[in-house]
């Protein structure tokens, strides 16, 4: 044990040295050297005894130490193996936690939970791997562990899209899919140097607050995510033609027409406009239309 938090400096150059690890792009390696950063974001996750923090990509320990510190249990997964000797050394110590070395997308975490954690709540931290966030996310809104609430670090390009509104460059399906599940905030910007090795984009930390209940009702989820889509494949073209182009949407030209204009819109309108109540009425509408 050490009186130097892992994510000082000098002790992950001297972490690093001594396994001879090099950060694997494939992986997204970039590990956090700012201890403040790391106090923030546990801070922003509300952590407490009463929760099972879920860690996605421990890396060498350095976010791992604050929340063993915090949470009543941890689970940490981590994908490369050559990191579990390390997680060993640094954070083996803490007897609330437990590593796996599993591909988090292969990993069922309700499961884990309910067997090794029952009655915690699960709050998911993170300093994601940024090649797979929008996966991870979704894997964690749409899945059926009961998760509270999702604080990570992410590009901060794709934090700006999941806050972002009607009318906005941002504005897309991921802010729908983010909004229709929980309440995003971003908390905090965070600079390439916080990290070793420095990415080459700016970072932002988001929490999610995840709801009990979706904002808006429909009579098909998975319909609402199929209008959405189409809705967004092609930017810059009207709603109508996104959705007459859609696979999914089973609907003649005419029909889509007559959708949109008996939601009070115009034909030519674009689905960059719609906010996630409207898109609910119009998924509404075509559930109707299709049956
Ligand atoms: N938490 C550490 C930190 O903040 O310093 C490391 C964060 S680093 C950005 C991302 C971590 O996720 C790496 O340790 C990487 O090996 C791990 N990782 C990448 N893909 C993964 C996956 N599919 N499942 C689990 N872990 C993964």
């Amino acid at each position: 044990m050490s009186d130097i938090r892992i994510a000082n400096p000098i002790r992950t150059a001297g972490i690093l040295r001594r396994y001879g690890l090099f950060a694997k792009k494939k992986y997204g390696q970039n590990f956090l050297i700012d201890e403040g950063i790391l106090a923030e974001i546990v801070d922003a996750s509300k952590i407490s005894d009463s929760d099972l923090a879920v860690e996605i990509g421990p890396g060498i320990g350095a976010m791992t130490e604050f929340l063993c510190e915090r949470a009543g249990r941890v689970l940490a997964i981590e994908i490369d193996d050559r990191l579990i000797p390390v997680l060993d050394e640094t954070v083996g110590h803490f007897e609330n936690l437990t590593v796996l070395n599993a591909d988090v997308l292969k990993t069922d975490i309700g499961a884990w939970a309910r067997e090794n954690a029952p009655g915690k709540s699960i709050r998911v931290v993170a300093n994601l791997p940024y090649y797979i966030t929008t996966p991870i996310l979704m894997a964690l809104l749409e899945g059926d562990a009961p998760i509270a609430s999702i604080t990570v670090m992410v590009q901060r390009e794709v934090a700006e899209r999941m806050i972002s509104g009607p009318g906005t460059k941002d504005y897309g399906a991921l802010s729908l899919a983010v909004q229709y599940y929980a309440e995003p905030r971003i908390v905090l910007t965070v600079p390439p140097e916080a990290f070793d090795p420095k990415p080459g984009v700016e970072s932002a930390v988001i929490t999610l607050e995840k709801y009990d209940k979706p904002p808006v009702e429909v009579p098909d989820e998975k319909l609402l995510f199929d209008v959405i889509r189409a809705s967004f494949s092609q930017r810059r073209k009207t709603l109508a033609n996104g959705l007459g182009n859609s696979p999914d949407i089973a609907l003649g030209k005419e029909d889509i027409n007559r959708v949109i204009t008996s939601c009070g819109w115009d034909e030519r309108i674009r689905g960059e406009m719609l906010t996630l109540s409207e898109f609910a009425k119009l998924t509404e509408m075509i559930y109707t239309e299709l049956h």
